[in-house]
């Protein structure tokens, strides 16, 4: 019998491996095509300003189809990405969409800051000043328009060269945004050294700030601290009214999340921008 249960666990666990291991030569190839054909899917998940609950911008998040139809999302394909190296030219092609898709709204008449994920690896490329500035140009699109978000993983390799990339896309007016603030290391020296310009307080605590004392006094904390040094905070998955109630009333001045609305495609921005209610 306990033959019988160790085959047919080992049974149970290589069929798995097996469906993984298929899973992952799909998603691969799903890559692959996409960065050919250029046909990456990048969806937008509005920002708004937490006190007018007006829409400030958006962040960029890419997506994939799958060969079945189906939409991968990122987490299944950007480590993938980064281990064989087509992050590189996923990050240029994701760049160049939301560039495009910026130009397309400032031409509307809604010129808004478009926040685009970098990963450290493209972060760290030696000419990525030099390539932004160029997509800028190519598209007519004035940098204010542009924002990078980074995570620390981004800021912690080599600090001399980090500094310098930072100021220098600070120079060209392109402003970056910490991601996943509070998680990972989080050294208070980072928001010190490099000239950064918002800080993203990380969902966790978002989704933890109500029933945990705690983790609202730290956000809390992180608020006073990123004033203090003249970062905007932006906070991150908001799911419910109250934790939007929350975080206006510590001063946090812009938030997304799915209580406002999940990562849509750019017609279904565009259509959103244009029945938003005007401000007057
Ligand atoms: P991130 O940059 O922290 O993006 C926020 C993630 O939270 C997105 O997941 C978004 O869909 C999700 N989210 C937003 N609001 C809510 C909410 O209210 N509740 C919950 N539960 N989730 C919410 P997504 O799109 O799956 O992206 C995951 C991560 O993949 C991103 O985290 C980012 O690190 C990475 N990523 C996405 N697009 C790119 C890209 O173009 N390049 C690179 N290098 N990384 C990307
Ligand atoms: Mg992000
Ligand atoms: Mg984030
Ligand atoms: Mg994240």
């Amino acid at each position: 019998r306990a033959k019988t249960t160790g085959k047919n666990r080992y049974c149970y666990f290589s069929t798995n491996l097996q469906l993984e291991l298929n899973e992952r030569v799909s998603i691969e190839k799903s890559l692959r095509t996409a960065l050919e054909n250029e046909s990456l899917i990048v969806q937008y998940q509005p920002k708004y300003n937490l006190v007018s609950g007006t829409i400030t911008g958006a962040e960029a998040l890419v997506r994939l189809a799958g060969e079945d139809g189906s939409m991968i999302p990122p987490d299944k394909f950007i480590g993938f990405a980064e281990e064989s190296g087509l992050i590189h030219e996923l990050g240029r092609q994701v760049l160049q969409q939301s560039i495009q898709t910026a130009k397309k709204l400032e031409r509307q008449g809604h010129p808004l800051k478009i926040a685009v994920n970098i990963s450290a690896q493209q972060f760290h490329e030696s000419d990525i000043c030099n390539q932004l500035e160029d997509m800028l140009n190519e598209a007519a699109l004035p940098s204010h328009l542009l924002e990078l978000e980074v995570t620390e993983s981004a800021l912690m390799t080599d600090f001399e060269e980090t500094r310098d990339i930072l100021t220098q896309l600070s120079s060209l007016g392109i402003s970056i945004a910490l991601d996943d603030f509070g998680t990972g290391y989080s050294s208070l020296s980072y928001l010190r050294m490099f000239p950064l310009d918002i800080l993203k307080i990380d969902r966790s605590f978002v989704k933890d700030m109500l029933a945990d004392e705690q983790a609202k006094n730290i956000v809390d904390v992180i608020v006073h601290l990123a004033h203090s040094l003249g970062l905007k905070l932006v906070g991150e998955g908001i799911e419910t009214a109250e934790q939007w109630e929350t975080l206006k009333q510590i001063n946090c001045e812009e938030g997304q999340g799915y209580y406002f609305s999940k990562p849509i495609n750019e017609n279904d921005f565009f259509s959103l921008l244009a029945n938003e209610p005007q401000v007057v």
